[in-house]
């Protein structure tokens, strides 16, 4: 994305130019078909593994850097952890083969725990009346609540669901279990104060504005996959690349339409005819036999139109449309020294006037900062100093990419105070934050399943064109790779595992 300044390894900055239609460099080099993929984060870099062999691979990127959505310099600005770390998770094999997991991280009684695709962290709430709240309290209300998602897995493949999103579905259990609550007034109000803090982390993990968005009836299909969550190897992209032929990869250059119904001819070299054509922004052109997308959705959703020529067929359109692509973004703040107790890994926020029974504040201005679930601390601080990353998703996530560094840093420094009751609390020394909504080459943070749409929009996307499927030109495996978390906490990473069109892995050389 656009917030993320460093620059990849071994990837050539800009295309050798060849004049339009020619493919300089590597693909020119040997014979057979040509591939050529769109983007270079780890969809694409997945895919260039499996086709290396076939020595006549470009991939087109738009950014300074590989990774896309992998993107650390100073801190991960996306991916922080690999969830459910285990032999099933791609992502967790690869890391482990180059050696580039933590300490502990690959032990095999790590694998074997059955976390729930979520991290468990030692954690602290912190209350807006400026207190730290019962850990009794807290954990009830959050047990609750995990046993509400849980029982959405009841509905899959449900005609009738009771509630057409997640969200509410939950709210309305809640009202009908708030009925018979038991104990005073005050306990009553801190356990929905605590269930509507619930609901925005589970915003920040469907990366969605709010979880009436997201479908009911195919929430519950996440497999979770065993394995105690670790971070997420921000070296991945660049160890992945290093595998790649030099000059496989072109930086800064954008795609701005694919051809893929066309006969196209090299200049001087009539015969050899190629059903694609991929155009640049800056006005280079590349011909090939095959070409691969691993753009984000929210690229795509808004872009297609325009971006493939001829259109995409009705049904695929549809799935873009539909399926949802929401923004969760990170702020870190650095601090001379920490205000919290070294035990604890996650500082939680509760808003104590707060109930999901209640509409949320649409006035962004006023309030976009309540949004903020709460912090992770970034470990070790002798490696990083004493940093938390601040998690917020949905339009004031969106909202807060608007407003400056500085209103920023001393929203927050007020929250801090007010939730740590210590009106003298030292701001933040540095700020550091990701502006994934705005980053013209992915608009967003990570794709959800939409009221809506289902599962399936997911698979249409992703089947090759044309679709009669004899000879693939267009394959998508855009959000493949999509963080698919549901109560459950569950990860799909699937780009990496998914298979690549065989009539497209033979026709490059791999039977
Ligand atoms: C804040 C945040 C936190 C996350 N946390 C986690 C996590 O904890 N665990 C986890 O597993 N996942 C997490 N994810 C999701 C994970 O990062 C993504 O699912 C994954 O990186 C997507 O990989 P990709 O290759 O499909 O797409 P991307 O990485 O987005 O790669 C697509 C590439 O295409 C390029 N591109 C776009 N348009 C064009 C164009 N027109 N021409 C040329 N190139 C183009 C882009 O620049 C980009 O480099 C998180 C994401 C974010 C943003």
């Amino acid at each position: 994305g656009g917030s993320c300044p460093r620059a990849g390894a071994r990837a050539a900055s800009a295309a050798p130019r060849g004049g339009p239609g020619r493919g300089p460099g590597a693909m020119e080099a040997s014979g057979g078909p040509r591939v050529l993929v769109v983007g270079a984060g780890l969809a694409a870099l997945g895919a260039a593994q499996r086709l290396r062999a076939a020595g006549r691979l470009r991939l087109l990127e738009a950014g300074a850097r590989v990774g896309g959505r992998v993107c650390s310099g100073l801190a991960e600005m996306g991916a922080h952890w690999i969830h459910g770390p285990s032999e099933g998770n791609a992502v967790f094999r690869l890391a482990s083969r180059y050696g580039l997991l933590g300490p502990g991280a690959a032990d095999e009684e790590k694998q074997r725990v059955e976390a729930g695709g979520h991290p468990l962290l030692p954690s602290v709430t912190y209350g807006s009346s400026g207190r730290v709240l019962s850990p009794e309290a807290v954990s009830g209300a959050r047990a609750l609540f995990s046993d509400l998602l849980e029982s959405t897995r009841l509905f899959v493949g449900a005609e009738a669901p009771p509630a057409p999103s997640v969200g509410q579905y939950v709210r309305a259990e809640i009202a009908r279990l708030a009925a018979t609550w038991p104990g005073d007034e005050e306990s009553r109000r801190l356990r929905l104060a605590v269930l509507s803090a619930c609901l925005k982390l589970e915003c920040c993990i469907s990366g969605t504005h709010s979880m009436d968005l997201v479908a009911l009836a195919p929430f519950g299909e996440y497999t979770a996959l065993p394995g105690l969550d670790c971070t997420f190897p921000g070296s991945l992209p660049d160890r992945m690349l290093a595998g790649l032929p030099e000059g496989t990869v072109l930086l800064n250059k954008a795609v701005r339409t694919v051809r893929w119904q066309g006969a196209f001819r090299e200049d001087g070299r009539a015969q050899r005819e190629f059903p694609v054509r991929v155009e640049c922004e800056d006005g280079d052109s590349f011909l090939a036999d095959h070409v691969i997308v691993t753009v984000p959705l929210g690229f795509l959703k808004e872009r297609h139109q325009d971006f493939f020529q001829p259109p995409l067929p009705e049904r695929k359109a549809e799935a873009i449309r539909c399926l949802g692509f929401g923004t969760n973004n990170k702020i870190f703040l650095e601090f001379e020294q920490p205000f919290w107790d070294p035990d604890y890994q996650l500082l939680e926020v509760v808003w104590e006037d707060e109930s999901p029974l209640e509409e949320p504040s649409t006035d962004l201005e006023a309030n976009w900062f309540k949004k903020l679930i709460g912090f992770v601390v970034i470990q070790p601080p002798e490696q990083y100093g004493h940093v938390l990353c601040g998690f917020i998703a949905g339009k004031e996530a969106e909202y807060m990419e608007t407003l400056s560094d500085a209103e920023v840093l001393s929203t927050l420094t007020r929250v801090l105070r007010t939730l740590t009751g210590n009106p003298q609390l030292p701001a933040p020394k540095n700020m550091l934050r990701t502006r994934w909504h705005s980053a013209p080459y992915t608009r967003g943070s990570y794709s959800y399943v939409a009221v809506g749409s289902s599962g399936e929009d997911i698979d249409v996307l992703a089947q090759p064109l044309p679709e009669d499927g004899a000879d693939p030109r267009v394959s998508a495996l855009s959000e493949r790779l999509a963080v698919g978390s549901s109560g459950c906490g569950v990860e799909a990473i699937r780009a990496l595992s998914t298979p690549i069109p065989s009539p497209l892995l033979q026709r490059a050389g791999h039977t």
